[in-house]
């Protein structure tokens, strides 16, 4: 079946709807906006339209599932990479509906909704609606006030086959060590994936918070999702790559120098410590 999204974590992306208002420091650069605006369409900030869809668009998502169904296998689609599916406004909560009626009509589909506005999601849905099992709700920390801000909230949700976090842009050291412990025999949180920015003016990543992120989840058992460097990566992992006009950024910490260089991010890859982390949590979900 064909993989129709780059996202290495998802197979299909899906937007409900195009546009949205930056909420957080991840949002700084965000490629969404950058994108839109390439494409001449103006809808981002709070006072600019969204963008809406036929009901062309809106069944796609019912052939990814019966070519699941049919090949007896499980598909993930990102929702939304152009918009927020929680941003509260009055003329999405049609489209977010059409959206929750979507998922439920897609069974061989895991729906991975995730979200900087976590805060907002139980006060945006039906009254007693509970998310069914074909759902990963995950929740955008990119530092440690972020997550601690946040992740209340996502674990305030029982029902989604996964929670997860999305740790991109990275953009400090993070400690989730209380947020992954195992509770009645699971762990908290299910997933966590990491990643450095990329794109204009992207914002260098240290090495070591990406490593403490999968070591704290090696310890807790917690899958873990190494996506990419972004635009910065480490010295001594671009040497093949740096040329004598390529930025160098130092970072001095304990009396010792960090160099990143900036090559791009097709370029800086996706090893962490010598190989790719692609793990998934296991949701028992059957096809
Ligand atoms: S919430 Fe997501 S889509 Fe919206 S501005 Fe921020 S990064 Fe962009």
């Amino acid at each position: 079946m064909a993989k129709d999204s780059r996202i290495e974590w998802t197979h299909h992306t899906f937007n409900p709807w195009w546009g949205c208002v930056r909420v957080s420091d991840a949002c700084d650069h965000c490629y969404a906006e950058t994108w839109a605006k390439r494409l001449g369409e103006d809808v981002w900030g709070a006072k600019s339209e969204r963008r809406f869809f036929s009901d062309a668009h809106w069944k796609e998502p019912l052939k990814w599932d019966r070519e699941a169904k049919e090949r007896k296998t499980r598909r993930r689609v990102f929702c939304a990479s152009m918009a927020d599916v929680f941003e509260n406004r009055k003329d999405l909560i049609p489209h977010r509906l059409r959206l929750l009626e979507l998922i439920a009509a897609t069974p061989h589909l895991d729906w991975l909704l995730l979200t900087k506005r976590i805060h907002l999601v139980r006060k945006q849905l039906p009254p007693s609606y509970e998310f069914p099992s074909n759902v990963w709700l995950g929740a955008t920390v990119e530092n440690q006030d972020s997550a601690k801000k946040r992740i209340k909230y996502l674990l305030e949700f029982s029902s989604p086959a996964v929670r997860f976090l999305s740790c991109e842009p990275l953009l400090g050291p993070l400690n989730l060590r209380q947020w992954l412990q195992i509770e009645d025999g699971k762990p908290r949180v299910d997933w966590v994936i990491a990643g450095g920015e990329s794109g204009p003016g992207a914002r260098p990543m240290e090495p070591q918070w990406p490593k403490d992120l999968q070591e704290q989840c090696d310890e807790a058992g917690v899958a873990f999702h190494f996506k990419q460097w972004g635009h910065w990566a480490p010295l001594e992992q671009a040497t093949g790559v740096i040329t004598g006009k390529t930025p160098i950024h130092i970072v001095r910490r304990d009396g010792s120098e960090i160099k990143l260089a900036a090559v791009g991010k097709g370029k800086a890859g996706r090893s962490l410590g010598g190989r790719h982390w692609d793990q998934f949590p296991n949701t028992g979900n059957t096809v």
